[in-house]
């Protein structure tokens, strides 16, 4: 059976590398105004699909300006993005899409942006852990610009929402989630816990489902970095119920 580490950015590492990018996903939903079932105006954080790519799609202009707009426009706007995103996806209000856009510079680490929630590798990371059998990667190209002459080739990895936090370490009033938006407001717990029924087996990375924030790497995944040498995540095991 796996074990499960909640992936977070390793902080020493910043102060090494030193390389920086001020990025954004090229298009997204906007966020939802006042949903009529529940009333919350929101926008996810971490639901990023790099990979969908909406360069051909004549509205595309309408996705790219940040801003909040009424359900039926929301849900006008998530349905011509459906099937250009993988199967039975969830398209949350912000959910983000493409490549990162917008400048970097320095020197970066084997594995960066886990602070922004995005995990970024450099082009011989990615390859090496795909050596390694690390499954479920699918690299994406980014368009970070770069001042300096040998600029280093950055991927984003897609990381799709897969699996729950179990209910056990959420409270235990908690609402479940809107049917109409579908948003369930809580925060992450002090002690996650996974629910072992709703884990993905065919991938070794995957962000948690009800909590897109929380980024989750296998052992397999682990192991693969460790023996890589490579620095900029930090592992805490998860229990699995
Ligand atoms: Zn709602």
């Amino acid at each position: 059976m796996s074990r499960y580490f909640y992936l977070r950015p390793d902080k020493a590492t910043w102060a090494t590398y030193r390389g920086e990018f001020n990025a954004v996903p090229k298009w997204g939903l906007p966020g939802l105004k006042d949903c009529p079932g529940c009333g919350a105006s929101w926008s996810s954080w971490g639901t990023h699909y790099p990979a969908v790519d909406l360069s051909e799609l004549p509205e595309r202009h309408e996705f790219e300006e940040a801003r909040q707009e009424p359900f039926h426009e929301f849900v006008r706007l998530r349905e011509l993005v459906r099937p250009l995103a993988p199967p039975n996806s969830k398209l949350p209000p912000g959910a983000d899409f493409g490549p990162l856009v917008g400048p970097a510079s320095g020197r970066f680490a084997p594995f960066s942006g886990l602070e922004s929630c995005w995990i970024v590798v450099r082009r011989d990371t990615f390859d090496s852990l795909q050596a390694a059998g690390v499954r479920g990667l699918l690299g994406c190209k980014t368009e970070l610009k770069f001042r300096q002459k040998t600029p280093p080739e950055l991927i984003e990895l897609q990381i799709e929402p897969r699996g729950l936090l179990h209910r056990d370490c959420l409270p235990p009033d908690l609402a479940p989630p809107c049917t109409t938006c579908g948003r369930q407001g809580f925060t992450l717990p002090d002690d996650p816990i996974l629910d072992e029924a709703s884990l993905p087996t065919d991938t070794d990375l995957f962000r948690v489902g009800n909590f897109a924030t929380v980024i989750i790497g296998t052992d397999r995944f682990k192991d693969a970095v460790e023996q890589g040498g490579w620095e900029g995540i930090q592992f805490r095991e998860l229990p699995v119920r």
